[in-house]
């Protein structure tokens, strides 16, 4: 039986999840087809509870839907509940079982594609919307020394540091007052959507990244162009830099491990994700 998957969120037209994650089910023999589902709010019970059929793998959860998805799931992993917020979506054992691989992935891609350890480290995040938000509690549980927040809305920022205290009293949690001064951070990370392709401000810099400590890592999570204008500021002003792309597929990788039971195919979604996006593949 050809096995289903499909990204549930809306609109889903661009997303590259099927790209990767159909090429990594091809690369693994394993026969499975990965679709757009595009879900209006309205339909998400139904399309949720659709993935009961004998023949769905599960599914990842994209906007709006990751807060939403969480009561009609029958369980969720840890770590998705301390979250609240759900991306993968695993059958196992008939149970729909809800988890967050984004703050994972990001941490999977600071590790292994910018060999960058978060513990007892001192970190900065420019946004305070969804993706921070999982960013900073895998972040925290990954045992960062210091998180602190700077959000173009300060209310927002000021909300994901109170709950980030209240979950992790041990990690040193503070909203962060001005991107005027941005020393005595590790890394810093762009989680806004400031320069990303189609949003009217790819020409924008989310902060100035020659502000930072001459060795801070400089990470942007926007993957669409590959190469923001952060990143290349950042690599003129002799910073380190990691983009968006790693994140992107290792938390699909590890939504591919949990619905397979199988190390996922890193360099196949790579691939595949940078040739969709119309990026420079190295050659084998
Ligand atoms: P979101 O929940 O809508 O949050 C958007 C964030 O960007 C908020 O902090 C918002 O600030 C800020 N923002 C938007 N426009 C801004 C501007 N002109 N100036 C300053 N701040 C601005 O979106 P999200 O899900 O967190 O996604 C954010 C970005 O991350 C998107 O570009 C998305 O593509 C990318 N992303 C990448 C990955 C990956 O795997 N690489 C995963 C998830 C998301 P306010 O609160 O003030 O509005």
């Amino acid at each position: 039986m050809t096995r289903r998957l499909g990204i549930i969120g809306h609109p889903v037209a661009h997303s590259l999840s099927p790209v990767f994650q159909q090429a990594a089910f091809d690369a693994c023999g394993i026969e499975a087809r990965y679709e757009h589902w595009d879900t209006p709010p309205e339909t998400l019970p139904e399309r949720i509870a659709s993935l009961r059929a004998p023949d769905i793998l599960g599914a990842n959860i994209t906007i709006p839907h990751k807060v939403a998805v969480l009561s009609l799931l029958d369980e969720l992993e840890p770590f998705a509940l301390r979250v609240g917020a759900v991306n993968t979506v695993v059958v196992r054992n008939g149970r729909l079982v809800g988890a967050n691989t984004d703050g994972p992935g990001f941490v999977r891609a600071l590790r292994e594609s910018a060999g960058f350890e978060p513990t007892g480290r001192q970190i900065l995040l420019v946004g305070a919307g969804g993706a921070a938000r999982g960013i900073a509690f895998a972040l925290a549980e990954s045992g960062a020394a210091r998180l602190a927040v700077w959000n173009r809305t300060g209310a927002r920022a000021t909300e994901l540091v109170a709950e980030l205290r209240a979950v992790y009293p041990e990690v040193r949690c503070e909203t962060h007052s001005s991107l005027v001064s941005l020393s005595g951070f590790d890394a810093a990370v762009n989680c806004t959507s400031v320069g990303m392709e189609g949003t009217g401000t790819e020409h924008q810099l989310p902060f100035e990244p020659s502000d930072t400590d001459s060795g801070c890592l400089v990470v942007d999570i926007v993957y669409k162009p590959e190469e923001t204008m952060l990143l290349r500021a950042a690599r003129a002003a002799g910073r380190p830099t990691l983009g968006g792309l790693p994140m992107l597929i290792f938390q699909g990788a590890l939504a591919f491990e949990r619905w397979t039971g199988r190390d996922a195919p890193i360099e196949v979604m790579m691939r595949a994700a940078r040739q969709a996006l119309g990026s420079p593949v190295p050659p084998c």
